[in-house]
Order: structure tokens, then C-alpha cells, then sequence
């Protein structure tokens, strides 16, 4: 019996369509932590201003570079690969947004994400992991 056209619309949108709305890609990475102090962020605290050490600009501390606060969920990726928005699943982490950037996280297989401290950062240490990015 030949299949209803209804039928072979619906395997064509399932096969061919799917894949392109929920393309995700799994990616190995080195998944570094940080949080929003001095050492982690490059900002020191002089004459009661915290000022960035590379920009010598007055900081506000715990602001990504998109604009938004830091806080549970934020990552720092390179834009160049990962645009801000970009959603990730990072194992014994959760779901996290790029939101930041950091000099020292260049290439598609490099992440950092947040934590409120830098003892919790700390504890995460450097671990190199199976990342799920939606696209
Ligand atoms: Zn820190």
C-alpha cells in the first residue's frame, strides 16, 4: 500500500528538518571555573576603584562583557566560535549561556564557567569534558 502524501510530508520534515532546529554538537573541552574576584577577572582595587588591568577602565565588578551580571548559568567562551547566547550543557554543571569572554579562553575547545566564589571555582579546577552545544 503506497504511503498518504501526509505521511511522506511528515517523514521528510522529521528527517531533513529536525536535525537542522535542534542541531546540537558534542564537543570535548577543557572547562576551566571562575568568579567575579581580582585574580580570576584581572582587576585589582586601588585608591578604593576597581580598575581592569588591562584596559586600565574603571570595572564593575561581577559585569560580562555582554552586559548582563554574572551569576549561576554564566560561561566565558570565544565569540569567535561561540556567540553570545550560545547554550551548553556542562556535565556536573548544568545548562550555561556564553556570556563573557576572557583573554585566556581562545578556540572551540576551551569554556570557563561561573561561580559565586572563588573557593567553589577553585574546587572545580580544570576538567576536560563532553560538552553538548545547541545551536
Ligand atoms: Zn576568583
Amino acid at each position: 500500500m503506497p504511503m498518504r502524501p501526509s505521511v511522506v510530508a511528515l517523514l521528510v520534515v522529521h528527517t531533513f528538518l529536525t536535525p537542522i532546529i535542534a542541531r546540537s554538537e558534542v564537543v570535548r573541552m577543557k572547562v576551566t571555573a571562575y568568579c567575579a574576584c581580582g585574580k580570576c577577572c584581572g582587576w585589582s582595587n586601588r585608591g578604593g576603584v576597581p580598575k581592569d588591568h588591562r584596559t586600565g577602565k574603571r570595572k564593575v565588578v561581577g559585569k560580562t562583557s555582554s552586559g548582563v551580571m554574572a551569576g549561576k548559568g554564566t560561561a566565558a567562551a570565544d565569540l569567535r566560535y561561540y556567540g553570545y547566547g550560545t547554550k551548553m550543557n556542562i556535565p556536573g554543571y548544568g545548562t550555561v549561556r556564553i556570556q563573557d569572554k576572557g583573554s585566556a579562553i581562545t578556540g572551540k575547545t576551551r569554556i570557563e564557567i561561573f561561580f559565586p566564589t572563588h573557593r567553589q571555582a577553585l574546587r572545580w579546577g580544570v576538567r576536560y569534558l563532553n560538552v553538548e552545544v545547541q545551536r
